[in-house]
């Protein structure tokens, strides 16, 4: 057996993490954008993909920071040029994701979370299948998803109710997701989803170069 140094260790070939793409996924009012936001906090290594899209902002909301917000001929224009990596459209407006700040900070080994619904999942599956994990976050009840999309109150009764009952929709697709989040509290669903993150991230298909590391390793038993 070789008696092998600290530093002898820092020569075997060196091993990279492929980024990978955290979408998150909910009816609206289940909590997910709060739920994403405490993750961001926490987590200095992954970076959140601002949607572009053509609904109107909400009070508080900000450009380049909630969304990019466009009109509906501006959001066309990018998506004919290529510019979105998915889109869909979601209660009358358009939504998309940006496709050039997503592979810079995936060329630049980063994780991204995405706060898109089940149609922008599963395009992005479609495209960069073993970089997505999907999390669906369901409320814990109906009366508790009403009562979030009021407290919120800034969208009125009328886009509320709609917003109930697009509700079902949206969680009819819960099956297409890897993991299911019932949202009762945010502290416990943020411990939830950082395990995920965690858990995944140590995913042996994203360890770049661990073939020619463990190699090395061998050679040196
Ligand atoms: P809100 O108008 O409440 O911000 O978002 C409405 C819905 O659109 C949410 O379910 C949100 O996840 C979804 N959404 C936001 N951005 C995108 C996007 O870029 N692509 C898709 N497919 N859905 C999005």
């Amino acid at each position: 057996m070789n008696n092998k140094t600290g530093s002898d260790e820092d020569k075997h070939p060196p091993l990279h993490r492929r980024g990978l793409l955290l979408v998150l996924s909910s009816p609206s009012g289940a909590g997910k954008t709060t739920l994403s936001r405490a993750l961001l906090d926490r987590e200095p290594n992954i970076h959140l993909s601002v949607s572009v899209t053509t609904r109107p902002p909400r009070p508080g909301e900000q450009h380049g920071k909630d969304y990019f917000f466009h009109t509906k001929a501006e959001f066309e224009a990018m998506r004919d040029a290529g510019g979105l990596l998915e889109w869909a459209p979601v209660f009358d407006h358009l939504y998309g994701t940006p496709r050039p700040a997503v592979e810079t900070l995936l060329e630049a080994g980063n994780d991204i979370l995405f706060d898109i619904d089940w149609q922008g999942a599963q395009q992005l599956s479609e495209k960069l299948a073993g970089d997505v994990v999907r999390v669906f976050v369901l409320p814990p009840s109906v009366a508790t998803l009403e009562q979030r999309l009021r407290d919120r109150a800034q969208d009125s009764d009328d886009v509320v109710a709609r917003r109930m009952h697009a509700a079902s929709d949206e969680i009819s697709h819960w099956a297409e997701y890897d993991y299911v989040i019932v949202n009762h509290d945010v502290t416990t669903s943020l411990k939830g989803l950082e395990s995920i993150l965690a858990a995944e991230r140590l995913k042996r298909e994203r360890l770049l170069g661990l073939g020619a590391f463990v190699r090395d390793l061998q050679k040196n038993l």
